[in-house]
């Protein structure tokens, strides 16, 4: 069935995008919203809008029963969920069928299998592919724990099963530590997901965070090559590119064949990320996880492929066989992607909502900027702080580089403080320059 209409159980920058994409396709796209959302840029934008609850997400973005109940009244086809939020949410997906409307993603089974990372590591295997040393399954108490420990060794990462957005994990580095962190993980796991289950994996340090997106329409697997998000600050993504810096062929060919190989082995359908950690020094990379949906930094494979990975997703969910070939996914320089958050740097990243003065954003070839913004919005205290990504295309990583920092000193965002100043000194540093980056460094950087 052809979608003719979405609605778009989301907010945000996100949401925007997800509108932009149906206003390409010719599909009517209606916004939900919080009432502390009527005024957004989403809202202004789309086709329709339609009030779903107050303020806290808990009420509104995830109130499965309120965005139901406003697919039916807005008689759309379809639900796209984003990211964040229900997006990897198996029993909304599940809801949303069982409702009468397509799920823009994969069906509630195969998110199941993929969103906890217990399962998706054992499909890993299955599918041959190298993940990180650790716990085959979950690991039910301590002494379990401590068995497996004793086999891989300290340091190791303790991490939540449903964990998501850098949640959830502890780094123990010997075993009084382990005792001490262990019972705490379960106990923010079981509160931040609802589910205490945690698993033990080895420390890879230092490790490159490398992750392949992938297409499927649950026949047909693709990959769209891989995005690097090393520059990370409380294990969230702050800054990511592509193609990933100096990576050997040899190892990107076999990472981008492992992605495809996961995808194959649950008959994929959708757009998703399997993500990697890289070690430089062995050249080896393992497997971390699946996110089953579009990610935050999707637009960095846009610019480099061409390939509008929003309306791919659409045109799947209902139900046109891929009709990009792997050999038609081709690389073309480099792009790089800034989060912009209204949290300020020389405060220990604090949020901080507020009125928006004046917007400025340089225009230009291979320069987007994809956001929630303008002028005179007010940015809620409830949500997310991210406003908005810069992203810069050119022809290689130096040229792009040069590009960005120019492209950081005309975007103006006045009325509240952003991390686009921390951006400007990054992208003029010379370890970043000089592609030395890895997950701690910019904790490092930024503690120096
Ligand atoms: P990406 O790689 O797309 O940045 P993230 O893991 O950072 O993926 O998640 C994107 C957004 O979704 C972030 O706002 C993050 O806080 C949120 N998020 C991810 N997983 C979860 C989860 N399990 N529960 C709640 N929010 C989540
Ligand atoms: P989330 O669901 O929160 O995104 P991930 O499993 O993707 O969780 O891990 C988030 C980040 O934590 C990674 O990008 C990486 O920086 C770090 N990390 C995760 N697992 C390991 C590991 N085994 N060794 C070292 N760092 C890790
Ligand atoms: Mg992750």
């Amino acid at each position: 069935m052809t979608i003719r209409s979405v609605l778009v159980a989301n907010r945000g920058e996100i949401a925007v995008r997800i509108i932009q994409a149906c206003k390409a396709l010719g599909i009517r796209a209606v916004q939900v919203h919080s009432a502390a959302d009527a005024d957004s840029l989403a809202v202004r934008l789309a086709d329709d809008a339609i009030e779903i609850g107050p303020p806290p997400a808990a009420k509104s973005y995830l109130n499965i029963d309120a965005l139901l109940e406003a697919a039916h009244a807005a008689g759309v086809d379809a639900v796209h969920p984003g990211y964040g939020f229900l997006a990897e949410n198996a029993d909304f997906a599940d809801a949303v069928a069982a409702g009468g409307f397509i799920f823009v993603g994969p069906d509630g089974d195969s998110i199941r299998l993929l969103g906890d990372k217990v399962a998706a590591r054992q499909v890993a295997v299955r599918a041959g592919v190298p993940t990180v040393p650790g716990s085959d399954g979950r690991v039910e108490n301590f002494d379990e724990a401590r068995d497996i420990v004793a086999t891989i060794g300290f340091p190791v990462m303790i991490k939540a099963a449903a964990g998501g957005g850098g949640r959830g994990i502890r780094v123990a580095t010997n075993l009084d530590e382990f005792e001490r962190l262990f019972p705490q993980a379960s106990a923010e796991a079981a509160s931040s997901f609802a589910d205490g289950g945690l698993y033990v994996e080895k420390l890879i340090d230092p490790a490159r965070h490398i992750e392949v997106q992938i297409l499927g329409d649950g026949e047909r697997f693709i990959h769209c090559y891989e995005r690097e998000c090393s520059m990370q600050r409380r294990r969230q993504k702050v800054w990511e590119e592509g193609p990933a810096f100096d990576l050997p062929t040899t190892v990107r060919d076999a990472m981008c064949a492992s992605a495809v190989a996961l995808a194959a082995e649950v008959g994929y359908r959708g757009a998703g990320t399997v993500e990697f950690l890289y070690d430089p020094s062995a050249q080896s990379f393992y497997f971390i996880e699946v996110n089953t949906r579009i990610q935050v930094e999707h637009p960095v494979t846009e610019m480099i492929t061409g390939i509008d990975l929003v309306q791919s997703m659409i045109r799947i969910a209902g139900g046109e066989p891929l009709s990009i070939r792997q050999d038609d996914v081709v690389v073309n320089g480099h792009a790089i992607e800034c989060r912009i958050n209204a949290e300020d740097p020389e405060n220990d990243f604090r949020p901080w909502p507020g009125t928006i003065e004046t917007l400025r954003v340089p225009e230009g070839e291979g320069i987007r900027f994809d956001s929630l913004l303008y002028a005179g919005y007010t940015v809620p205290p409830f949500y997310d702080s991210l406003l908005g990504k810069l992203i810069v295309h050119d022809r290689d990583r130096n040229t792009c580089l040069a590009k960005l920092s120019e492209t950081l000193k005309g975007l103006q965002v006045t009325g509240i403080p952003t991390t686009i100043p921390l951006h400007a000194r990054l992208a003029e540093d010379p370890a970043v320059v000089a592609g030395r980056i890895h997950t701690r460094f910019l904790e490092t950087w930024l503690n120096r």
